[in-house]
Parts: structure tokens; C-alpha cells; sequence
């Protein structure tokens, strides 16, 4: 008999259980347990153990079932895992189940390819699109918020998230890359109405030509820096590159280099930036490779088949968000992570919590492979690794062919007369002039909605979410109010529920007033508005893209959402309405996510032609991150802010482990962080840390729950986060309803 460790699918707790088998089982293998109340719990198998170290007293339940034989993961991903739910002390069955959850507990076999679906494709080929579905492209007509109402089979969803992400495909390609057995679901989608047929014509723009260009010298000699500084041994690289300097083409050519090799390679963006431009710019640059996709929003059938292709070592391109680190690749020889101080590289508000740049920065040293990260704002953590030479650093400071960088004004909103509430004359000369020219405008603004908040104008009453401490934001067009944190929503009302009076007035601009007042300014002009509203989804972000991209609108309004994502060549104007906007929330990182948000949207004008310009509004033109922001001076931001957070004790010099609790329960919730306070202080003799709180979090009430926060401030230094690490494993049983986050990103939340 052979005893193992388990780690129980699914399972919030952070240990490991014992299992015998008589079979020899590989680590990383998938098995089927009796656990608990439940006869069949999917279970992974960890190590194995000697009987005499198996826990006292405890009957051990023999496996019930074997799934897999060999483990579909090399040692390296195993590691990877285990060392995943070590660092960020999470329970190693959820951290497990990041690999395995497209499978579950169905065999891999399952989703293999079947050979013999090529003939039956040919037959149904000759007979049945001989005239007219041959040489056609398909366009999906309703939007996909609409499909989810109609019925529409699990086949036809796939067939048309594959479109959105692949429009130029043809029949032959869909029913090859989704192993389709007859064209039947496509034909019931054309009856149906939801795809129609047109002829391919090749389109015009200069975004269609991403054939293989010629490197600059700057560029060139990172290339060649980047490979010697590999072959030595140097494996953790970034890149820094102004916007616009040609970042893709420097990736693009390592990578070629690697491909050669017969080596696979993970590219890692930004959910937002994942978009079939970046996707056709790469298969266009690498033809005959085989190229995959892997996100979140990916049908349950389209992930099982990334996972099936890269366990048969199927992929040479993986391109992917966060969630794309768990798929394994054998073969693999070099990560990219472009936009790499996005924060949506880490999962914090699902469990298990992760940060994929430190899973990838650890999967390089465990694989001994080169990682390359990318940004026109590198996160101040990375640059300062840089610094201290513990990444390479690489540096564009140019974009190519003499293109400049925009002009940027930076306007005090408190100096100068505002139209509108808050629209300066600087702005609507902005537009007009741009217009003339026949190019576009960009407005960023801070929120989703019309108004912010709704408050009485006679008594101050302000109208807030019933189960989160926010206030509800007014959505004009649906005429209702909502929490933007737990969904809650009701129409909207002007009666003030205190006083009584018809008085209550929504205030503050979200992008649906910006986009009704400029309307209004602009009559003639073709608005199109970008926020989660109106693009919930990759595919309806991605359909609003094709509609600037050809020229159909002339202003673009939106949040954050369209500070990211593609390069527009005829944006001339941005204008970033209230620059200030998150830069006094009390987080340590808010000056550099305003920095970051305002130089990344300002990278957005001028990326073909030259006379581009920029406008920040703000009641704070002399704060550090705007004035820095103004002169598109990355560097000159990083040392202001790098001084402050050393000052401040804050990330890369100290480390932070925020314990959250919440509950019902206002009291319970402070009491368990008391009650593991008092633990931590006796463990403590020798200042291994620092607690902080517990306070009430700054959104002291979400989704009907009380929160309250504590922190441990811990010195940068491996040894010690280790020592901290074993003490709050020790207090387990004080941890159970508490939520650990290793190195957040935020602290106020
Ligand atoms: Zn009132
Ligand atoms: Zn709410």
C-alpha cells in the first residue's frame, strides 16, 4: 500500500489529507477521494509519504478512483503550484484547481483531437458549401448581450466567440480549430439570423498591415543585449519603452528567435489589452505557428481544448491574460508580460489570491528561462528592482520614425472658468480644431454613469447603496440608481427619503453626462461612449474598437477602459478631464496609479502623425504625478515617489500582509482580528513586524457585510516573511474567516 498527501478540490482549508492507494502515482496526478459528507471529491495528489508519518488515529480511506495514470503537469508546474499556495498561504486545492478546473474530473482524452472528424468535415464540405459558404466570412450580428436571452446551443456560442475573436476566419478554419463534426450549427446560426455571409474584401487602415517591419538600431541592440544577458544567466528582464517606441516589435523578434529553437512561448497582457488586433498582428507576424488564446471569458469548451493542445504540446504562441499562467506548457522558453504594471495581474478579489508576475517571475527561476516585463510605466516595485540591478533593465526612450510625443497642457480647473461643470474653453477649442483637421478626440473620464452621487439640495442627504457604505451613482439612460460594488440598484427618485422635499440632484460627471453635454455642445459631431455599461465584455470593448478604428465616430468618451488597448492613429486630441480624480484616495499607490493613468492616456495621441496634444484638467496641476505626467517624465516620478514610499515605509522597502474579516456581524468581524492580534503580539519578541488596525476598512460595510482591516508591516527580507509566514500558520484556527493577502496592491479597499 502507498500513502499520499492530497490537496482536496475546491477545498477552503490550507492543508493536506491522506489517501492510500495501491498504485504508484505520480505528484500532480487528479484522483477521486471519499471526503467528508461527499463520495466523490476530486482530489490531487501532493507527495508521498512513509506509513509511519501518516497522522495518528485517523482511519486512512483508500483512493476510490485513479483519472490520471501520469500527471498531466511536468515537475515544474507542480512546483509552481505548491510554491504558489506556500507564498500566498492559500489552500493548495483551490490553488490546484487554477490548473484544473477547464477538466475537472473528466479524463484528458475526452478533449483530445479526433482525426477521423477531417474526412466527415471534407464530405459535408463538397456537398454542402460548395457554392455557398466557400471563400465567405461571417459576421456575428446580434451582440452577445442579446444572445445570452435567445437559445442558442453550447456549439453555437463557441462557433461565435470564436468569430469575435477571429473574424476573418473561414469555414474550413472554424471547423477545424473547434473540431466540428458538421457545418449544421453554423448553417442554424445563419437561419437564425445571428451570423451573415459576405464576401471577403480586404480592408483599408493603416492598423491592416502588421507584416514583419525593420527594427530600429535601439531596438536592434536590445535584442542582442537581451540574448547575451540570457546566455549568462540573466533571466528577469524589463523593458521600458515610452509609448509608441516599438515595444511589440522588440518582443516579436526574441521571440522569433526562441520559436527556432522549437520552444513554446507565453504572452501575457492585460485582460483589457487581449484584443484580434494584437492577436492578428502576431499571427500575421508568425504564419504557420500555431497560435492559441486563453481568458477568462473563454467558453468552458474553447479552454478544455487550449489545455488539451497544450498538454500535447500543440501550442507554439500562447497568448493569454493572468489566468493564461496556468496553462502548462511543456516546451516552454520565454514569458512576456507587456503592460506589466496593470494591476489586473493579480487576483485579490477571488480565491485564491495571486499576483501572476511574481508566479511568472518564479516559474522562470524553477524552469531557468528568460522573462521579459513591458511598460511605458513600469510599476515602482519593478523599476526599482531594476535599479538595484536585480532585473535588467532595457530602455526605448524614442519612438520610431521621428514620430514626437504629444503636447501636453496642464490646466488648474480652480484658475479658469468651466463650461458645463467641467469643460474648459482650452477643451472645446481643443475639439474644433482637431475636427478641422479631420482627426479624433479622446475624453477620459473618472467614473461610469451620469452623476457620481445623488444629495438633497435642502437638507445634504445622500442616497447610498442599503447594503455597502457607498453612495449609488444615477445611470440616465436606464433612469435608475446603482452600487458600482454589490449591483444593487432602484429607480431613481427626487423625493428626498429625510426631508422629504423634491430636492435631490445628481452631482459629479460621469462619462453618460459627458457624453449627453458634449452632445449637446456638438451637435453635428458622432459620439461614441466606452465604460463597463456599455462594453461589459472583450467582444463589445472589441466591436466599439472597430468602430473608432474605421473612422465612425469622432469623439471617444470612457473611463479607464480606453486609456488601454489599441493604437489609434488619428486620435490628435486627449483630454483627461479630472486628472485628480483617485489621487487623494489614502492608498499608498494612488500617485502612481494617477501618474500611470494619466501618462498611458496621453500616449494615446499622436501615434502617426505629429502635431498631437494633450490636455489635463485638474485642481492639482502642481501634485508630483501631474506635473511629472505633463512633461512625460517617467523617470523624474519614480525618483519623487521612490523617496516617499522609503519615507513612508511603504512596498519595495517594507512588505505588507493585510488580514481581512468581515461579517454580518459588525463586532465578530473586529473580534476576530483582535483575538489574532493578541496571538501575533505574544509571537513577537523579536519585531518581526508591525501590526497596524485592526481599522475599519474604508468600505466599511459591501454586499450587506462589515469589514475591518489589519496590517503587518514587514521588512523586505526573505528570511523574515518566511519567519511571519510559519507564525500565522501556526494560528490557523484564528485565520479560518480571515481573508490573507500577501503584497496587495491596494491597502484601502
Ligand atoms: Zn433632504
Ligand atoms: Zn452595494
Amino acid at each position: 500500500m502507498f500513502y499520499y498527501q492530497t490537496a482536496i478540490s475546491n477545498n477552503p482549508l490550507r492543508t493536506y489529507f491522506t489517501y492510500s492507494s495501491e498504485q504508484e502515482l505520480s505528484s500532480g496526478s487528479r484522483v477521486i477521494v471519499n471526503f467528508g459528507r461527499k463520495t466523490r471529491q476530486l482530489a490531487y495528489i501532493i507527495n508521498r509519504i512513509n506509513k509511519e508519518d501518516c497522522p495518528d488515529g485517523i482511519d486512512i480511506k483508500e483512493i476510490d478512483e485513479i483519472i490520471d495514470y501520469s500527471a498531466l503537469i511536468d515537475e515544474d508546474y507542480f512546483n509552481i503550484l505548491t510554491w504558489t499556495s506556500d507564498f500566498y498561504l492559500s489552500s493548495p486545492g483551490k490553488v490546484f484547481d487554477l490548473v484544473f478546473k477547464t477538466l475537472g474530473n473528466s479524463p484528458l482524452d475526452t478533449f483530445s483531437k479526433n482525426d477521423s472528424s477531417q474526412n466527415t468535415i471534407k464530405r459535408y464540405n463538397t456537398k454542402l458549401t460548395k457554392s455557398s459558404l466557400r471563400k465567405k466570412r461571417f459576421v456575428v450580428n446580434a451582440s452577445l448581450k442579446n444572445l445570452s436571452n435567445t437559445k442558442i446551443t453550447q456549439q453555437g456560442m463557441d462557433i461565435i466567440q470564436y468569430l469575435l475573436f477571429y473574424p476573418d476566419a473561414d469555414l474550413q478554419e472554424i471547423i477545424h480549430s473547434l473540431d466540428m463534426k458538421t457545418i449544421t450549427p453554423i448553417q442554424t446560426l445563419i437561419k437564425n439570423n445571428v451570423l451573415s455571409v459576405e464576401n471577403y474584401q480586404e480592408r483599408n487602415g493603416s492598423l491592416s498591415d502588421p507584416r514583419k517591419v525593420n527594427l530600429s538600431t535601439a531596438q536592434k541592440m536590445i535584442v542582442e543585449d537581451f540574448f547575451k544577458a540570457s546566455n549568462e544567466g540573466t533571466l528577469k528582464h524589463l523593458l521600458y519603452g515610452i509609448t509608441g517606441s516599438g515595444k511589440t516589435e522588440v518582443y516579436f523578434e526574441i521571440m522569433e528567435k526562441i520559436l527556432s529553437q522549437g520552444q513554446q512561448i507565453l504572452f501575457m497582457l492585460p485582460e483589457i489589452s487581449l484584443t484580434p488586433q494584437i492577436i492578428k498582428r502576431t499571427k500575421a507576424r508568425f504564419p504557420g505557428k500555431n497560435i492559441a488564446v486563453y481568458h477568462s471569458n473563454l467558453t468552458k469548451t474553447l479552454r478544455r481544448k487550449v489545455f488539451s493542445q497544450a498538454v500535447h504540446s500543440d501550442i507554439d504562441i500562447l497568448l493569454g491574460t493572468r489566468s493564461s499562467i496556468w496553462v502548462p506548457l511543456k516546451r516552454l522558453g520565454f514569458i512576456v508580460v507587456d503592460e506589466e504594471h496593470d494591476e489586473s495581474f493579480m487576483q485579490s478579489e477571488n480565491k485564491p489570491v495571486y499576483d501572476a508576475r511574481k508566479v511568472v517571475s518564479k516559474l522562470s527561476e524553477l524552469k531557468g528561462i528568460p522573462v521579459i516585463f513591458g511598460s511605458a510605466t513600469p510599476s515602482i516595485e519593478s523599476y526599482y528592482e531594476a535599479s538595484t540591478e536585480k532585473i535588467h533593465l532595457h530602455t526605448l526612450k524614442f519612438r520610431p520614425k521621428g514620430l514626437k510625443l504629444p503636447d501636453i497642457s496642464n490646466v488648474n480647473l480652480s484658475k479658469i472658468p468651466v463650461i458645463k461643470g467641467f469643460l474648459t474653453n482650452d477643451v472645446l477649442k481643443g475639439i474644433e480644431e482637431t475636427i478641422k483637421k479631420d482627426a479624433q478626440c479622446m475624453i477620459l473620464t473618472g467614473k461610469k454613469g451620469f452623476a457620481s452621487y445623488v444629495t438633497c439640495g435642502v437638507c445634504g442627504y445622500t442616497i447610498k447603496c442599503p447594503n455597502c457604505d457607498v453612495s449609488l451613482t444615477y445611470h440616465k439612460g436606464d433612469g435608475d440608481l446603482r452600487c458600482h460594488y454589490c449591483g444593487y440598484s432602484q429607480p431613481f427618485i427626487y423625493q428626498c427619503p429625510s426631508c422629504s422635499n423634491n430636492s435631490l440632484v445628481p452631482r459629479g460627471f460621469g462619462s453618460e453626462r459627458v457624453e449627453e453635454q458634449l452632445q449637446k455642445l456638438f451637435p453635428d459631431l458622432r459620439i461614441i461612449r466606452i465604460d463597463r455599461d456599455i462594453a461589459p465584455n472583450t467582444q463589445e470593448l472589441e466591436k466599439a474598437w472597430k468602430i473608432i478604428e474605421r473612422r465612425e465616430v469622432d469623439i471617444v468618451v470612457g473611463t479607464r477602459m480606453i486609456s488601454k488597448g489599441l493604437d489609434f492613429p488619428d486620435v490628435q486630441l486627449v483630454v483627461i478631464l479630472n486628472a485628480d480624480h483617485m489621487l487623494y484616495f489614502p492608498d499608498f499607490r494612488s500617485t502612481e496609479r494617477t501618474f500611470s493613468l494619466i501618462h498611458q492616456m496621453s500616449g494615446r495621441a499622436g501615434r502617426a502623425r505629429k502635431e498631437a496634444k494633450v490636455i489635463i484638467q485638474s485642481y492639482s496641476p502642481e501634485e508630483d504625478p501631474i506635473r511629472f505626467a505633463e512633461r512625460n517624465d517617467y523617470e523624474s516620478f519614480y525618483n519623487s515617489e521612490i523617496q516617499k514610499r522609503h519615507q513612508a515605509e511603504y512596498p519595495p522597502f517594507k512588505r505588507i500582509i493585510l488580514l481581512e474579516s468581515k461579517d454580518t456581524d459588525s463586532d465578530k468581524a473586529f473580534e476576530r482580528l483582535e483575538k489574532l492580534k493578541e496571538r501575533l503580539n505574544e509571537q513577537n519578541d523579536t519585531a518581526l513586524y508591525q501590526i497596524l488596525g485592526p481599522v475599519e476598512a474604508f468600505l466599511k460595510k459591501l454586499s450587506g457585510k462589515y469589514r475591518y482591516h489589519m496590517l503587518l508591516k514587514i521588512d523586505n527580507d526573505n528570511d523574515i516573511i518566511k519567519k511571519v509566514k510559519t507564525i500565522l500558520k501556526q494560528n490557523d484556527k484564528y485565520l479560518s474567516e480571515i481573508s490573507i493577502i500577501i503584497d496587495p496592491i491596494r491597502t484601502i479597499i
